[in-house]
């Protein structure tokens, strides 16, 4: 299996937006199927599942043919030890696996780290308070300060006063303190 080495250009920047730093273009190594593994990882697996499976059957025959118990054991301990082998074949193509996903994980939040980091930037909560306000939405029975992840992202969010909550019977809020 061959990997193509695509090139991801740096997106070009809009004239009114601001001077976000660029990250260089990343070479991500895409393979050609929709699969983490490459052939190296292959050949890793299948050498250890062989010399596994080998020792197996070697064991097998040889321990086969020893009459006694002592004479056995050996040839037990040998085989057992070559299915940990098999065992560690397919250990060894899963670790592959999720090596390769946490590079490529890696490498896309890199290129991306910029524009994330702007887009989280440019997410204001709907109403604009002071810190020590107070606000609920229609079907909340609690009040939130304007920061609270409770209240984020509510539609209707408006403004309360210890009256409001008074009137309407509004209890506060163990996350943010309200
Ligand atoms: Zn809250």
């Amino acid at each position: 299996m061959t990997t193509h080495q695509v090139s991801v250009p740096a997106r070009a920047r809009r004239r009114s937006e601001p001077a976000a730093p660029q990250p260089e273009p990343l070479l991500f190594a895409v393979p050609d199927r929709a699969e983490p593994w490459q052939r190296s990882h292959a050949l890793g697996t299948g050498v250890l599942i062989g010399i596994g499976l080998v020792g197996m059957v070697v064991c097998w025959y040889v321990g086969a043919g020893k009459l006694t118990y002592d004479d056995q054991v050996p040839w037990l301990v040998g085989s057992i030890a070559s299915t940990g082998v098999v065992v560690l074949g397919g250990v060894y193509w899963l670790i592959c696996a999720f090596r390769q996903v946490t590079g490529m994980e890696r490498a896309v939040a890199l290129y991306l780290g910029p524009w994330l980091s702007e887009a989280q930037a440019s997410v204001r909560p709907a109403v604009s308070l002071a810190a020590d306000e107070l606000v609920t939405a229609t079907g909340m029975g609690r009040a939130h300060r304007p920061h609270c992840l409770l209240a984020r992202g509510k539609k209707n969010l408006r403004p309360v006063t210890a009256a409001d909550m008074a009137a309407l019977g509004l209890a506060g809020c163990g996350a943010c303190g309200s």
